[in-house]
């Protein structure tokens, strides 16, 4: 953040101050008392769990110079008092987007956003300053908070934006104002936030309603419903990426080759053509190097700039993240950050090209709205998995056994223990190849089954 005194962000938000000494500088806001820095002001939200106003004194304590609140409170350090401190972080983030002459790029999608926010970080680190989302900050307080971080000399801001409610990116976009916005793809996913396909793309679309008047968008040849954004998107220049078509697309990608190691493909541009190698995993690796490269042309870097910084980019946790064990038998790939319809998609397609007997390890996939929908999507898994090149399928979950019953060489196991106990019994220790993967929605913790197998060797 820039540097400012209580008194000029008092001034910004209109709003009444108390204290002794209003010059106090302020560079940093935090919304949460165990996160103060250095010339921090902390900011009491009020959530639907917490009041951040019952933790003013540990902020205090743990350094907080001033802090921003909606009632008077009993400090000795400078307080903001304002009616409503959701809106004065929004207004403050607003402040200081409209101050900074930064290019602010916006990302959102149903997956792929933090990969895509990476590789487009990765090659804006060549061309200038990056303020970029750090881990899952892509709601209505991390947005702001994000922003915060902007100073003057900040050339460009990757902002990652999620939603699981209608209304959301309408109200994220509007904070961001972004120069250029991408909709990654969509996926059936947070179904009870949004009931149907169609509402997930409406809401998706919103990401271009506060876009800048000359602002630009990228576009999912291979996804988007387009058509329902027409009347968002008026005249905006847009430009499209596709991994499946070339006729009329901006950026594209030939002699697609998938490796057990990572990609090679050649990227055609507006700009040229040059061959690119990703040392992660996957076809849709190449979709989101797409959309980066779109991103990132449209903020002013070279194709060279962009070459270099997708070839730099390394494996996420918990993201088709390899790790080789045994000596080089077993691969087992970490796929337990999330799981949806779309990335079980590519979990599938990526363990089909692995070396050796594959085994798919997975739960249920979560939030996919009435359960008959969910168990219709988990029979369409199972189909593409008996049609696939995996040899065995072990599931966990209450719905998932329709998977590994419908599936020749499927298991089901009542709970992750008995899982494991099949594991180490019957698979880990075989002297032959093995790759392994482990896939569940987030709150099945299926890392627990990756971190006991990475503890046995
Ligand atoms: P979140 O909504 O939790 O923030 P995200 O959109 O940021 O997720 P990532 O963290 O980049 O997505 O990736 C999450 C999962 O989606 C991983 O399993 C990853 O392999 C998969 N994934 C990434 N990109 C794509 C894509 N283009 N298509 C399908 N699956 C993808
Ligand atoms: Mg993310």
């Amino acid at each position: 953040m820039i540097l400012l005194s209580v008194s000029e962000i008092s001034l910004i938000l209109n709003a009444k101050s108390i204290g002794m000494n209003m010059n106090v500088l302020i560079n940093t806001i935090s919304t949460n008392s165990n996160e103060i820095k250095k010339k921090c002001m902390f900011i009491a939200l009020i959530g639907k769990r917490y009041d951040g106003h019952d933790f003013i004194e540990q902020a205090v304590m743990a350094g907080a110079q001033a802090v921003l609140v909606n009632r008077y409170v009993s400090v000795n350090v400078p307080q903001i008092i304002v009616v409503d401190t959701y809106h004065a972080l929004v207004k403050i983030a607003s402040w200081l987007r409209d101050r900074v002459s930064s290019k602010v790029i916006a990302i959102t999608g149903s997956s792929g956003k933090t990969s895509v926010k990476n590789m487009t970080v990765s090659i804006l680190k060549n061309c200038g300053t990056v303020v970029s989302t750090q881990g899952n900050q892509n709601n209505l307080i991390g947005v702001p908070i994000t922003l915060l971080n902007l100073t003057y000399q900040s050339d460009f801001a990757v902002i990652e934006l999620g939603s699981n409610q209608l209304g959301e990116l309408n109200k994220l976009s509007k904070i961001v104002a972004a120069d250029v916005a991408l909709v990654n793809n969509i996926f059936i996913s947070h179904l009870s936030g949004f009931r149907s396909l169609k509402s997930i793309q409406q809401e998706k679309g919103e990401i271009f309603s506060g876009l800048a008047c000359n602002g630009q968008v990228v576009i999912n040849g291979d996804s988007n419903a387009v058509f329902m954004w027409n009347s968002m998107l008026q005249l905006k220049k847009r430009w499209w990426f596709s991994i499946y078509v070339k006729k009329e697309m901006d950026f594209f990608a030939n002699n697609i080759c998938i490796y057990p190691h990572g990609v090679r493909f050649i990227l055609s541009s507006p700009y040229g053509v040059a061959p690119v190698f990703l040392s992660i995993l996957g076809r849709h690796s190449v979709s989101n190097a797409l959309a980066a490269s779109a991103l990132a042309f449209s903020v002013g870097a070279n194709l060279s700039e962009i070459v270099y910084g997708l070839q730099n980019i390394q494996p996420l946790p918990g993201r088709l993240y390899p790790i080789l064990l045994n000596d080089g038998k077993l691969l087992l790939l970490d796929d337990t950050y999330n799981s949806n319809v779309g990335s079980m998609i590519e979990a599938i397609n990526v363990l089909s090209v692995m070396p050796g007997y594959r085994i798919l390890v997975i739960s249920d996939m979560l939030e996919l709205g009435e359960r008959y929908v969910a168990i219709q999507y988990h029979y369409y898994i199972a189909r593409l998995i008996s049609e696939s090149k995996i040899d065995q399928i072990l599931t966990i979950g209450n719905i998932s056994y329709l998977i590994s019953k419908n599936c020749k060489e499927g298991k089901h196991f009542h709970n992750k223990n008995k899982l494991i106990r099949y594991l180490l019994n019957n698979i880990l220790f075989q002297n032959t190849y093995i790759s392994i993967l482990v896939k569940g929605s987030r709150s099945f913790q299926m890392e627990r089954i990756v971190d006991i197998i990475r503890d046995q060797f």
